[in-house]
């Protein structure tokens, strides 16, 4: 297909396809199902990112996301990157080298924040918990007894592991402590109740390819005036041009100053997946997602499988079920992938091999995918030679009929 004839490349075009990757079902740890409406917006024509139609669009965005996030505050945007760029956006606006930084970690995001506080220059206070189980307030309490930190960090939905993180009482410390708290909620926002000013929340990002179901690229970001007042009291510039909020805030603000040129198809796509979700209504989302976790479970449980993460603090949306004994992790997901068109996750980090990670994600968590994949992972497991136990689907179908 290459030809290199002396420092020229040479391709064929008509080499190339139509891209077409057929029918699947996004059941993993995201991205999700993105609805047709999204990639329709996402097909209008690319316009200029200071044309006034474009402004409006992206105030929209903005109104659509505080009500997401339900916040009212001014600094809230979508980041120009994937969810890790909201994650790395709230440390360097945040964090100057020397500065304390408390950082929870019972998973692989939690993990990745200590990293990039480290990389930055931060002084790490890392507070962990196996992975699996929540981070226990006392020990962030313990933890910070006689230190100052600047930020205190938490992931509120740790996706490598299905744990939902309980805030409140994290909050209380944070706030107490005379710190900033920041919270990761890639996979918590629009599938789960996340009330930025109510949890007293100062730094929070997402990701668009999780509950909110658009593909992955931008990072629903919000900062509370107490993170704007220290962002605008560093002593040293931010380290990173890009994802400078000072700067990026001129662009987003009434000056329209620019800065990077914004992904504008990205941002239509955005908006559209946000007016979805205002036209389903929060709470009849969440409510959704609930629903359909707990018939999951019912089945999941009725055909002999266990769940990871106990009851109380299991996410809805991402649900860690353990591997049995003697059957191949990979040849059941690539066979759900091949003869189903379904995608689940496999484990990550210290829980590679051990679990699989289903998706209930934003266009994905529908009760029709709960009854095919239910249906499907029993038919692969029974050839795999694990005797799946009868009735998922009738025990799914029981919740269901018992929660009408
Ligand atoms: C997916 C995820 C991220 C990273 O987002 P990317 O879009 O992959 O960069 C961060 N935190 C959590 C909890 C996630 O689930």
């Amino acid at each position: 297909m290459e030809n290199v004839c002396k420092g020229r490349v040479i391709i064929n075009a008509e080499d190339f396809r139509d891209i077409n990757p057929g029918d699947r079902i996004l059941m993993g740890p995201g991205p999700s199902d993105v609805h047709a409406r999204t990639l329709q917006a996402m097909a209008a024509p690319c316009i200029g990112h200071l044309d006034p139609y474009f402004l409006a669009i992206m105030n929209e965005a903005q109104q659509l996301l505080r009500h997401l996030f339900q916040t009212e505050n001014q600094l809230t945007i979508p980041v120009s990157g994937t969810g890790s760029a909201g994650m790395e956006t709230c440390f360097v606006n945040l964090v100057e080298p020397g500065d304390e930084v408390a950082v929870c970690v019972n998973g692989v995001f939690g993990t990745r924040m200590a990293d990039i506080v480290q990389r930055i220059g931060g002084k790490l206070i890392r507070i962990d918990a196996e992975w699996g189980t929540a981070i226990d307030p006392q020990a962030l309490k313990h933890a910070i007894k006689d230190r100052d930190p600047k930020v205190i960090a938490v992931v509120h939905a740790e996706t490598s592991t299905g744990v939902c993180q309980p805030l409140e009482e994290l909050a209380r410390i944070t706030h107490d402590a005379g710190a900033l708290f920041l919270v990761d909620c890639v996979t918590s926002l629009a599938g789960m109740p996340v009330a930025i000013d109510e949890m007293k929340i100062d730094a929070a990002y997402s990701g668009t390819q999780k509950c909110i179901s658009g593909p992955p690229g931008l990072s629903p970001l919000t900062f509370s005036p107490a993170a704007v007042k220290a962002l605008e009291e560093r002593k040293t510039p931010v380290f990173s041009w890009y994802l400078d909020m000072s700067m990026v805030r001129d662009y987003w603000g009434s000056e329209r100053k620019y800065h990077h040129t914004a992904p504008i198809n990205m941002i239509y796509g955005l908006r559209e997946a946000l007016r979805l979700i205002a036209e389903e209504g929060l709470e009849e989302r969440f409510a959704r997602h609930r629903l359909n976790h707990r018939a999951l479970v019912a089945g999941i449980e009725a055909m002999g499988l266990s769940m990871l993460v106990p009851e109380s603090i299991r996410l809805p949306m991402l649900n860690a079920v353990q591997i049995p004994q003697g059957v191949d992790d990979l040849k059941v997901r690539k066979t759900l992938l091949a003869h189903y068109g379904i995608e689940i996750g496999g484990g990550l980090g210290q829980f590679a091999g051990k679990v699989w990670r289903i998706g209930l994600m934003g266009q994905s968590c529908r009760r029709k995918n709960v009854f095919l994949l239910l249906a499907a992972l029993e038919t692969v497991l029974r050839a795999e030679g694990y005797q799946a136990k009868p009735g998922a689907l009738a025990a799914a179908t029981a919740l269901y009929d018992q929660t009408c």
